[in-house]
């Protein structure tokens, strides 16, 4: 028995060479996510109303899944990503299952900057997908580089937001579902809607993954 737990134990340490030796989302010694920030991804759907778009998100963007979501994103960490994606998967699903139209629907993410892509050599959301087994189509464009939104407050943010996105490829007509991490003052979401239906797409809601919480009521629409 004895022999039997040291040479777990050995496994364990040798793995540690190749694989990540910290979980994502404490950063304890562990394997890449441990049990405990495992159990609190677990998604739980819920919705809110953007200026008239539906917008289901899984988590509150707060502790283990905002620390699993940058460790993903900025970390280097894209080991995170399978842990992550169920929780995208199931707002796209809870978002779908829920529309009353029926005929197939788009998924369409924000594009990344191209400085983003750059430093990163992927997409987030599009790799999330991609683990979930989901595809979104390349139906929107960068128009010019928006300023760091960091800092801005939610008036400036939709300034700042306001024109940067267009169409690209046909989508008139296509039923289109929203798709991105996470939810701040839902500019970005709102903007992505004005960009498609202006090509003529119907834009039936949103899927984020995590929505920051709020912490000035009324505010995420702007209107206070
Ligand atoms: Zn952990």
């Amino acid at each position: 028995m004895q022999t039997g737990i040291r040479l777990r134990s050995a496994l364990l340490d040798a793995l540690a060479v190749v694989a990540p030796t910290t979980c994502a989302g404490c950063g304890e010694h562990d394997r890449s996510l441990c049990d405990a920030c495992a159990g609190a991804l677990r998604p739980i759907a819920r919705e809110v109303d953007l200026d008239g778009l539906r917008v289901v998100y899984s988590h509150d963007y707060d502790g283990i899944v905002r620390s699993a979501l940058a460790a993903y994103k900025d970390g280097g960490r894209t080991d995170a990503g399978g842990h992550l994606a169920p929780s995208l998967a199931s707002a796209v699903a809870h978002a779908l299952g829920s529309t009353t139209s029926t005929g197939s629907v788009h998924l369409v993410t924000v594009p990344s900057s191209r400085a983003a892509f750059r430093a990163r050599g992927y997409t987030p959301v599009g790799l999330l997908l991609q683990h979930a087994g989901l595809r979104a189509e390349p139906a929107l464009r960068a128009r010019r580089q928006a300023a760091d939104q960091s800092g801005l407050t939610a008036a400036s943010r939709r300034q700042n937001r306001s024109g940067w996105l267009e169409p690209r490829g046909r989508i008139a007509g296509r039923r289109v579902l929203l798709v991105d991490d996470i939810l701040t003052t839902g500019a970005t979401l709102l903007e992505a809607r004005r960009a498609l239906e202006s090509a003529g797409a119907h834009v039936i809601g949103a899927a984020v993954l995590a929505r920051t919480p709020r912490r000035h009521p009324g505010s995420i629409n702007g209107r206070r």
